[in-house]
């Protein structure tokens, strides 16, 4: 026969419930005399175990009470506190829910020496061995697939010459897409070796490409494949939080403080007598 398991349900220890002074006492040791307001209630937390709520007149904690949990041992009418503790209420105000910085990070937060490294499972990058032959826009990118310069003619009358690719390039490279920046020079890496690099087909795909990551500056717009920014798709959050600088202890200087019946003009007067 399997064994039965026989759930109770618990009552409150009366004994428990009517040690009210004994939790409010407690209450004001913790918050003060007059930081304790009404008794709301008492939870039944177990077997002779009995939490009494009281309001907090706490002006920053609307809605909030004082939890004080009072148990006895069987057999024993002493009923002793086990914790106090400040519980948010049904009511309570409280803080917004915390959202980790990634969901809060919008596009254009980045600046000059900040790094975003891109999560291992990102689902904006693949590795290049999946990508290619997936879809069109895929191949293009990986260098695989579609060659602009063999599509159909119906689409450009006319294309680049060697003088309107020349002004170009100098225009795209001198300018603030290069590699002459100061995004660039902090950067970790070059956008060469970017996964949101979107190469440029035709003439100028060998030094330029479109950038695509949403989070960086550069988002939409042409840059060098020796541009970089901090949210290069392989950076790295580098090795952790900095740590902690070892204590400094100043064993010569002093600092004045005030003492009661010596006003600070007195102390600075005498020390400069002293001195
Ligand atoms: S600008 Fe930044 S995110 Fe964009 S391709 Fe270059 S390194 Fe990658």
């Amino acid at each position: 026969m399997s064994p039965v398991t026989r759930v109770r349900a618990r009552e409150a220890d009366e004994i428990c419930v009517q040690a009210t002074d004994l939790a409010r006492a407690a209450a004001a040791e913790m918050a003060g005399q007059d930081q304790v307001g009404v008794h709301l209630g008492t939870e039944v937390d177990g077997d002779r175990l009995v939490t009494h709520l009281f309001e907090c007149l706490q002006p920053g904690y609307l809605g909030w009470r004082w939890a004080v949990t009072v148990a006895r041992a069987s057999r024993s009418k002493l009923v002793t506190v086990s914790e106090v503790v400040l519980l948010p209420g049904p009511d309570a105000l409280l803080a917004p829910e915390w959202v980790p910085w990634r969901d809060r990070l919008l596009p254009g937060d980045l600046g000059v020496g900040d790094l975003l490294p891109a999560r291992a499972d990102d689902e904006r990058l693949v590795p290049v061995v999946a990508s290619e032959g997936s879809d069109g826009l895929q191949d293009w990118q990986s260098g695989d697939g579609v060659d602009l310069a063999q599509q159909p003619e119906t689409a450009q009358a006319r294309v680049l010459s060697a003088i309107g690719r020349d002004d170009t390039a100098e225009r795209w490279y001198l300018g603030d897409h290069g590699p002459h920046t100061p995004l660039t020079r902090s950067a970790p890496a070059q956008c060469a070796s970017c996964g949101f690099l979107v190469r440029l087909a035709g003439p100028l795909g060998g030094v330029f490409g479109v950038c695509a990551n949403a989070y960086a500056p550069e988002d939409g717009r042409v840059v060098s494949a020796d541009h970089g920014c901090g949210a290069h798709s392989e950076a790295t959050g580098g090795h952790g939080a900095e740590p902690a600088m070892p204590p400094i202890i100043d064993e010569l200087g002093y600092d004045l403080v005030d003492q009661p019946g010596v006003s600070m003009a007195e102390t600075v007067f005498e020390s400069l007598d002293h001195g």
